[in-house]
């Protein structure tokens, strides 16, 4: 073992560990160390290599690749040390942490504070439990997009794909370009499940079949995917009996959802909002322990990788604080709870002291909605969507009418009347 001093230790290279590190050095942290299982940084952005990358923060319409290296120019610029290669292995309460590579072996180190920024993970069919046979030629929508854009493999001809997230939407398109047949989108809600531009553009487009309330009920194939049953489904999302039909194919790529990355942080003792799967957060984006910030997909799937970068800048500034000792105590307690309507918000709590923009998703798709917080801030909405992550920044104004003693804020998103 061997030990280092480090200020703040990020840990992935992602975008959110990216900019994390490069607040933290802008906001006067010394030794910023970045630990990144992968042999280079950008994570999941180097194997997105479409575009529609940047276009909030840099107004730009730039692929991952082009995204993550703007990060990593910047990074390097400031000095922030880039351990690559090397895995984190287990972090304590107070901080010390456990790495290793090839080439040092076990490293033990104890920064004065920590961002977790591990990303998410992809769920398998083990997670959803699809009956049938277990033959080659079932892929998660990311490991597929890996292969073909990293790799250069075509992990099939014919596709089905379950599940219209984002990754299985571009993955869709992807394929089709690559000379693929993709006989079908198969989904189980009554919409997409990704963004509204993905569906125009990676589905409409290129006239890709979708069926929406529908779902794979069994794969078919010894040595390999030969066929997949779909069926319609209920309100319930049950099978509905006589419904059911084969399609032919060689390949079932699953994109059927993605959960956050939180195994170290249940062993630092983090607490994990048992609801999206990362940890509670205050404002400052720190979590239950003190001196471990976290932010990005970590914490909540993303859809767009400016509001990761946002976020986690937010995460490393505080992070630095805390290191060099500038921070103030967490006055975040004022929870904010989620009302009709809302699946969860990003913070868990704010003080009420300070401007902090809340990232937040709605449970159902609905028109013509109010979205409020308390009766702090309201806003008149044409459409919201569960793929679409909604944005409030509440400053100066808003926090002026706030009641001090209240510690519960709701927020709401109901249809106007
Ligand atoms: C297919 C797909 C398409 C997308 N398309 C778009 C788009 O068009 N526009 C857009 O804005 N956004 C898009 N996104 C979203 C965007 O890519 C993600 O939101 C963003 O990459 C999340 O950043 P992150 O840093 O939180 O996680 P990641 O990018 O996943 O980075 C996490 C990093 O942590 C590392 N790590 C994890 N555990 C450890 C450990 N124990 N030790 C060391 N390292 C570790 C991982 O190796 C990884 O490099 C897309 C995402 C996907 C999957």
């Amino acid at each position: 073992m061997k030990g280092k001093s480090i200020d703040v230790a990020v840990i992935g290279a992602g975008p959110a560990g990216l900019a994390a590190a490069i607040k933290a050095r802008e906001a006067g942290a010394g030794n910023v160390t970045i630990i990144e299982r992968a042999e280079a940084p950008g994570g999941l952005l180097f194997q997105c290599i479409h575009n529609g990358f940047g276009l909030q923060r840099f107004n730009e319409d730039l692929t991952g690749p082009e995204y993550a290296h703007r990060f990593i120019e910047k990074a390097r610029d400031l000095g922030v040390n880039l351990l690559l290669s090397s895995m984190v292995l287990d972090i304590e309460a107070d901080r010390e942490m456990v790495v290793a590579n090839s080439r040092d072996g076990l490293m033990s180190f104890q920064p004065k504070a920590i961002v977790l920024a591990m990303g998410c993970r992809e769920r398998s069919r083990q997670s959803l439990f699809i009956p049938g046979t277990r033959p080659a030629g079932i892929f998660t929508a990311g490991t597929a997009q890996r292969y073909v854009n990293v790799e250069g493999y075509m992990p099939g001809k014919k596709f089905v794909i379950l599940g219209s997230g984002d990754v299985g939407m571009i993955m869709a398109r992807r394929l089709t370009l690559e000379g693929a047949e993709v006989k079908a989108v198969v989904e189980v809600l009554p919409y997409v499940g990704g963004l509204i531009r993905n569906e125009v553009q990676c589905i409409y487009d290129f006239d890709i079949p979708l069926m929406c309330s529908h779902t794979v009920i069994s794969v078919h194939g010894q040595e390999r995917v030969e066929s997949v049953t779909v069926a319609k489904v209920d309100k319930n999302w049950q099978p509905i009996p006589g419904t059911e039909w084969d399609i032919g194919c060689d390949t079932l790529l699953l994109s059927v959802g993605i959960v956050p990355e939180n195994e170290l942080s249940l062993k630092a003792g983090v607490a994990l909002d048992p609801f999206i799967g990362g940890p509670v957060v205050n404002e400052n984006m720190e979590t239950s322990v003190p001196g471990i910030f976290a932010g990005g997909n970590v914490v909540h799937v993303h859809d767009l990788v400016d509001n990761v970068s946002e976020e986690a800048e937010g995460a490393g500034l505080h992070a630095a604080e805390y290191a060099t000792g500038k921070m103030r105590a967490s006055e975040s307690k004022i929870t904010l709870r989620a009302g009709p309507n809302i699946r969860y918000i990003i913070p868990h709590s704010i003080s009420g002291e300070s401007d902090v923009t809340l990232f937040m998703r709605v449970k159902e798709p609905a028109d013509k909605v109010r979205l409020s917080v308390g009766n702090i801030y309201s806003k008149a909405l044409r459409a919201v969507r569960p793929s679409e992550m909604l944005k409030v920044k509440l400053t100066g104004d808003e926090l002026a009418r706030l009641d001090r003693s209240a510690n519960e804020l709701t927020v709401s998103c109901e249809q106007k009347r």
